[in-house]
């Protein structure tokens, strides 16, 4: 069976990679590079153990100041466009326990699946991208935040991840380069299995490796629609012409939703926007952080790869406008400069931005979907964690095709 796989950001290669593994023919179409969307410039975190969904009841109480303050991680700016307002409101819908505590555990699910997917890619193609597994500490400023935490973790907990809770000397004795950020620490949530890598090495890697084992990459070549016949999509329109195949896999991160519609498909991902910034680090001992670490109250996520820290954050809901305004790179800096005010050379960082292709829950949209046709599998609406994820969600669709 022939399979042509829409999109090679992290979720398309790694279905491919699975799909190819499963014994199927594989194609896979790209507008741009491996890695160039979403993907390329992540927060690194392998995040499978900890996966607090942002659609949470705790979003009431911070609304007010996330809107309000002008460095606020979140951003709105209205757009004349029925999906954001939907999206929003489908997302407000979603902050509640109950749903919380669901999208949790399928979450975590996924996610083991997913450390498994990426384990056995990892045995399998020996890909350069500076993979480490320290594990995570996230941070919490407060008491208040701290409880909150501690919730999550009886949750997880109960769910099979492996967790503790830490005073602030401990997160120092696990990692030494937050020492000088002891005042702002009232305590943490560690996870010693977590991992980080860089997405981008990875994409890049598997696009070789896939290469050599026969599977056909159409690059720099724009998807437009669909061919149907008999009810089922017989090729892609595409600017180097009609690509047949027996199935196909929509992984189009941002893009999903528009060409999910003319397939008589409703996908609600819209683009929830981050940036990072790369910086070479200074190798002295406790000046950048060897550990993952997210710090909850600036909403900003640290990984160390190899010799760099990528430092990744904000979520803003600003339609695809893809600019980088220097105000968020300097909110990036400031944060890093206070946390780890050693980390490495500030004055030669990468600034990146990229679009979470987000679902209102945070679960993804996995495998078919009624009113679009029965050969079309869908694999995106991974959100925040589609490093994570992509592994997992990958096996669940070549499943579906018939592994
Ligand atoms: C700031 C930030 C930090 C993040 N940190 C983490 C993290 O630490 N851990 C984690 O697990 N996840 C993280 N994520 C989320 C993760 O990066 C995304 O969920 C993931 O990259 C989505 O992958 P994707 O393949 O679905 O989308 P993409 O990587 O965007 O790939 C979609 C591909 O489709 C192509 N495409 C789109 N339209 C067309 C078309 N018409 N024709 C041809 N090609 C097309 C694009 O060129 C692109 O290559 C982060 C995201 C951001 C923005």
């Amino acid at each position: 069976m022939h399979v042509v796989v829409l999109g090679a950001g992290i979720v398309g290669l790694a279905c491919a990679w699975q799909l190819k593994r499963d014994g199927f023919d594989v194609s896979v179409i790209d507008r741009a590079a491996p890695g160039a969307g979403a993907s390329g410039g992540n927060g690194a975190q392998l995040s499978y153990s900890y996966v607090q969904p942002l659609a949470d009841p705790s979003i009431w109480k911070q609304l007010p100041k996330l809107l309000l303050s002008p460095t606020s991680p979140l951003k709105l700016r209205p757009q004349l466009d029925s999906l954001q307002w939907r999206w929003a409101l489908q997302f407000l819908a979603a902050c509640n326990g109950h749903r919380s505590r669901a999208t949790t555990s399928e979450l975590l699910a996924l996610a083991a699946r997913s450390r498994a997917g990426f384990e056995a890619m990892r045995a399998d193609i020996a890909p350069d991208c500076d993979f480490s597994a320290t594990g995570k500490l996230v941070l919490y400023a407060s008491a208040d935040g701290l409880a909150g935490a501690q919730r999550q973790l009886e949750l997880q907990r109960g769910m099979g991840s492996q967790q503790r809770l830490v005073n602030a000397d401990e997160c120092i004795a696990i990692e030494p380069a937050l020492a000088s950020y002891r005042s702002q620490i009232a305590g943490a949530i560690h996870t010693p299995s977590e991992c980080a890598a860089d997405c981008l090495k990875v994409c890049v890697a598997l696009e070789q490796a896939l290469r050599a084992r026969g599977v056909r990459f159409l690059l720099g070549t724009e998807i437009n629609g669909f061919d149907r016949r008999d009810g089922r999509i017989a090729a892609v329109r595409t600017t180097a012409g009609a690509v047949e195949g027996d199935a196909f896999v929509m992984a189009l991160g941002t893009a999903s939703h528009r060409l999910g519609r003319e397939l008589g498909a409703y996908l609600p991902v819209y683009p929830l926007k981050g940036y990072s910034i790369t910086l070479e680090v200074d190798p002295a001992a406790g000046a950048a952080p060897t550990v993952n670490v997210t710090d909850s109250s600036r909403k900003v996520v640290f990984a160390r790869i190899g010799s760099r820290l990528r430092v990744a954050g904000m979520a803003e809901l600003v339609g695809h406008d893809a600019s980088i305004p220097a105000g968020r790179i300097e909110t990036l800096v400031a944060a890093t400069r206070a946390v780890f005010p050693q980390a490495g050379r500030f004055e030669s960082l990468q600034p990146w931005t990229g679009m979470r292709p987000a679902t209102p829950t945070g679960v993804p949209i996995v495998g078919r979907l009624d009113g679009a046709p029965a050969n079309m599998l869908f694999d995106t609406g991974h959100g925040a964690l589609g490093f994570t994820l992509a592994f997992g969600s990958a096996q669940r669709v070549s499943q579906a095709l018939g592994a």
